[in-house]
């Protein structure tokens, strides 16, 4: 192929629903059960927890409701504070502000990209209650330092790992490192069930609330008597039917995620100007997206980007920080350097597990030509 010729569109991330998805989800349809009864939804949950290896796994209907519900569960509400990094996307914060909690956004390291866990310790007042790190996209947050920070500040931690299914921490899966974890299962994160999401929880207590929480607060034993002021955040049999199939090809998924970025390393690996983000040693991910930054005085990653789009080649920039938003500014007060300077010279590239070789190839090969003219 030349170098100057268009490829056909190929997407930053796309769903891979080739096993038993259609199967399952039909089946669903067929018993009638398409509401949130039904076998798919605990076989779904059991998945989650095995895979995962925790004891307890509640199905929710989408990340963001998955986090906000794990806060509450907590019992994280007004007059508390939560701490979470400055680069994230918008749903961690905004599961927080729901509770009428105050986030306290805090500054990412330059390399990892996830939270700093030295600015944690500096960002704890009285008032902190939970620590809620992101592994962005797919890599472990210090898991190691900030169990440490909050059990020595008797603080609880949610884990966002709706990025970062499967990837580990010092050989645990992340979402199982603390008292709760959530995922997301949207469109076009490593898993998916079309809208979903899930807590991971080590305390029965803490998940049996959580699951009368999710059922509109009502009582499990007396039916219409209401417990708490709950919400309805159940998934559906027929979301879970998908997340089964999802379940059952998972490794699959996972390992030609890891080459995929494996691939893009080793062939990008001369570009001066291209830095990986760092995976810590006591760790692993499953590379949501294999993201970049671009070190170069002259350039940030629009250039790449689109280059990448004359080329019919999609990638993302990074999100912005929070902390630039109008909306949220006020929940920082101190100049976060790290996540702006990231923002601006980040960007992920396509890692779909679709991808063939050859499209990798020609995305490896327009990347080199923008670098080398
Ligand atoms: C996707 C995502 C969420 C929210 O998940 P939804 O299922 O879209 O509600 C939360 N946090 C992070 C870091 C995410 O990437």
């Amino acid at each position: 192929m030349s170098q100057l010729e268009k490829t056909e569109w190929i997407p930053i991330m796309e769903p891979s629903l080739v096993g038993n998805e259609l199967k399952y989800a039909t089946e669903a349809i067929q018993s009638g059960w398409i509401s949130s009864q039904g076998p798919f939804v605990t076989k779904f949950e059991n998945q989650l927890a095995q895979f995962n290896g925790v004891e307890y796994a509640l199905a929710v209907s989408n990340g963001t409701v998955a986090l906000h519900l794990a806060l509450v569960s907590l019992g994280i509400g007004t007059g508390d504070e939560v701490i979470l990094p400055d680069l994230t996307f918008a749903a961690s914060i905004n599961s927080i502000i729901y509770t009428g909690a105050k986030p306290v956004l805090v500054d990412v390291d330059k390399d990892t990209f996830n939270i700093d866990p030295d600015l944690i310790k500096k960002a704890i007042t009285p008032k902190t209650k939970a620590i809620m790190p992101v592994h962005l996209y797919g890599n472990p947050c210090q898991m190691d330092l900030i169990n440490i920070i909050a059990k020595e500040n008797n603080l609880f931690i949610i884990e966002d790992s709706a990025e970062s299914i499967g990837s580990e921490f010092m050989n645990s899966k992340l979402g199982s490192l603390s008292d709760v974890g959530t995922f997301s299962f949207y469109g076009n994160k490593t898993i998916t069930t079309g809208e979903g999401g899930a807590i991971l929880f080590r305390d029965k207590k803490i998940y049996e609330k959580a699951k009368i929480l999710r059922d509109h607060g009502m009582s499990p034993t007396k039916r219409y008597w209401h417990d708490y002021v709950g919400f309805n955040y159940r998934i559906t049999n027929l979301q879970a039917a998908i997340g089964v199939a999802q379940m059952e090809r998972i490794e699959e998924i996972i390992s030609r995620k890891i080459e995929i970025a494996q691939f893009y390393k080793k062939n990008l690996k001369e570009i001066r100007e291209i830095k990986f983000q760092e995976i810590p040693n006591t760790g692993t991910s499953t590379y949501w997206l294999v993201s970049i930054i671009i070190e170069d005085d002259d350039r940030n990653s629009l250039g790449l980007m689109n280059h990448l789009k004359s080329f019919n080649i999609d990638t993302r920039p990074f999100f912005f920080p929070l902390s630039e938003m109008p909306v949220y500014k006020s929940y920082s007060d101190s100049n976060l350097n790290v996540s702006k300077k990231l923002s601006l010279n980040g960007l992920s590239l396509p890692s779909f597990i679709g991808l063939s070789d050859l499209e990798l190839e020609t995305i490896v090969s327009k990347i080199k030509n923008y670098f080398n003219g």
